[in-house]
């Protein structure tokens, strides 16, 4: 058993699912959001209760960031969900809001912006899927001082080389052996040191985990993420657990991966650039 009390638990970044809804349908959209239909964007209420739930578990976060599973800035009371967002600035040392920079950003929504600019990056893709709008809001943020970064996902120089393939959760037939090295070279695990998320209180290490359990096509997984919510386990029960996710890698042979990784296709991070495709091509 881990000795939590010598050890703390940060995270690098959490990130808190606030909307499963996009105006955009990816082809490769690692959420399959254009594949399924929408869970309820999540509440204030739900916001307060994830964030508390969270913050009794973990000692700390490096970037706490408010995301989708779709486009956060569909959500009609992100405004409202930065400033709870905020309220935990103890608890984390940045604080990020993506945006696929294709949905007008409101009155209320730059109010607020403008009112954290100190302590707030905005990711802003840029896809060139819809140009004009993505220039719009390039501009307004510049216009208004808000710490922004640009991401690039077209032409020369674009971020990550293009997207790849997650696969569509179909289960793959591969060894131990072979999920191990998957999951040791996965982008998500060797650059990242996980991708932290959850959207119903559920913490899992990537998106396929938790988009998987979610829409019920990874099944057994119980070992693979942290239910933040549940009444039947201690705060110290839930570390252990989670301190064992963020050591997985050390696991006995044949063991060092999640259940998600069978039905993953691992080319998160790889170097062949035919695994490389076009990102954010858009379904017809
Ligand atoms: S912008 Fe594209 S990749 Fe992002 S959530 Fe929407 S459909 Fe998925
Ligand atoms: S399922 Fe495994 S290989 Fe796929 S992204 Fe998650 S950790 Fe990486």
């Amino acid at each position: 058993m881990a000795d939590l009390d010598s050890e703390k638990l940060i995270l690098g970044k959490l990130t808190i699912i606030i909307t499963t809804r996009c105006n955009l349908r990816c082809k490769l959209c690692c959420e399959s959001v254009p594949q399924y239909k929408p869970f309820k964007d999540m509440t204030l209420e739900e916001e307060r209760e994830i964030l508390d739930a969270a913050f009794n578990i973990l000692d700390r976060v490096e970037i706490l960031h408010l995301s989708g599973g779709g486009e956060p800035f569909l959500h009609p009371l992100l405004p409202e969900m930065i400033d709870i967002a905020m309220s935990y600035s103890d608890k984390f040392d940045k604080f990020m809001v993506f945006t696929n920079s294709t949905v007008p950003i409101s009155d209320k929504l730059m109010f607020t912006l403008k009112k954290y600019r100190k302590n707030l990056l905005v990711h802003a893709s840029q896809y060139n899927v819809r140009p004009e709008k993505e220039a719009v809001t390039f501009r307004l943020l510049a216009e208004n001082g808000i710490n922004h970064r640009i991401i690039k996902y077209f032409g020369d120089e674009q971020d990550f080389g293009g997207w790849v393939d997650f696969g569509n959760y179909r289960h793959l037939d591969k060894s131990g052996a072979e999920l191990d090295k998957q999951f040791k070279n996965c982008a998500v695990i060797r650059d990242m040191h996980g991708n932290w998320r959850t959207r119903d209180g559920t913490l899992h290490l990537c998106t396929i985990s938790q988009r998987g359990n979610e829409l019920g096509l990874i099944k057994d997984n119980k070992d693979d993420f942290v239910d933040m919510l549940d009444k039947n386990s201690s705060v110290q029960e839930k570390r252990e657990k989670l301190f064992r996710l963020t050591r997985l890698q050390g696991a006995a042979p044949g063991r060092a991966h999640l259940k998600a990784c069978e039905y993953c296709t691992g080319d998160h991070g790889t170097d062949d650039a035919s695994k490389r495709h076009p990102a954010a091509e858009q379904e017809g």
